[in-house]
């Protein structure tokens, strides 16, 4: 417990450590989320006015993993056994060098997470995640020829976004843990993932498969 108005030097104990987090960081836009168990414990650091970002990514986070057939989300099994526990992600809407996201090597963090860690003393990594981009992409063109009217377009648009945003989450924490393991891999991996979930969503909610499972012709989805 900290007293209110207490000043100086306060020994940080680990039920107290959120509380920390919390009174250092108010007024700031930084939030911290606690999705499922075998998630870490994330920071968002977003700047003003990216909030509508940052909620997607809380939900995605806190929600949208959560809704995945646990056979999907076992697919990372290894990769999250390695993350540490705790991970900050700076938030942006798009980088210039038009990525989706980047992992930050030990020793490449900015201040803000090196603070974090030294102040926690536990095990902390940092990744960026552009919102934006991660919304506009679509790695393969997709068809879904069940979406009928508009409200079943923008639910599937809503999902695909923060299935995006989840896959480049899992993504860059690969890269995190397997410094060794080329992109052609790790994009394998996290591509299938992405397919899959779509595509399960997509079977789940309209009872249709998706294109890219049957080799379809794929036009893009029109809203
Ligand atoms: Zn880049
Ligand atoms: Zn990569």
């Amino acid at each position: 417990m900290i007293a209110k108005g207490m000043h100086g030097h306060t020994r940080i104990h680990p039920q107290g450590l959120l509380r920390q987090f919390y009174l250092w960081l108010r007024g700031t836009e930084q939030i911290l989320v606690r999705p499922a168990a075998e998630l870490p414990l994330v920071l968002i650091s977003y700047a003003k006015g990216d909030r509508e970002g940052m909620e997607r990514l809380r939900e995605t986070l806190e929600g949208t993993w959560l809704t995945l057939p646990e056979t999907f989300r076992h697919r990372y099994a290894e990769v999250l056994s390695q993350v540490p526990p705790f991970v900050v992600v700076l938030l942006r809407r798009r980088n210039l060098c038009t990525c989706l996201g980047h992992h930050h090597p030990p020793g490449s963090e900015s201040r803000l997470t090196r603070r974090l860690r030294s102040m926690s003393g536990v095990l902390t990594g940092e990744i960026d995640l552009a919102y934006e981009a991660i919304r506009d992409w679509e790695p393969q063109p997709l068809s879904y020829p069940a979406l009928h009217s508009a409200a079943e377009a923008a639910e599937f648009q809503s999902f695909q976004w923060q299935l995006g945003l989840l896959t480049v989450f899992l993504h860059e924490l690969h890269h995190l843990v397997a410094p060794a393991e080329s992109e052609r891999h790790v994009r394998g991996q996290s591509q299938k993932f992405y397919e899959d979930a779509l595509a399960h969503f997509v079977a789940e909610r309209f009872g249709v498969e998706s294109g890219l499972r049957h080799g379809l012709p794929v036009p893009k989805v029109i809203l």
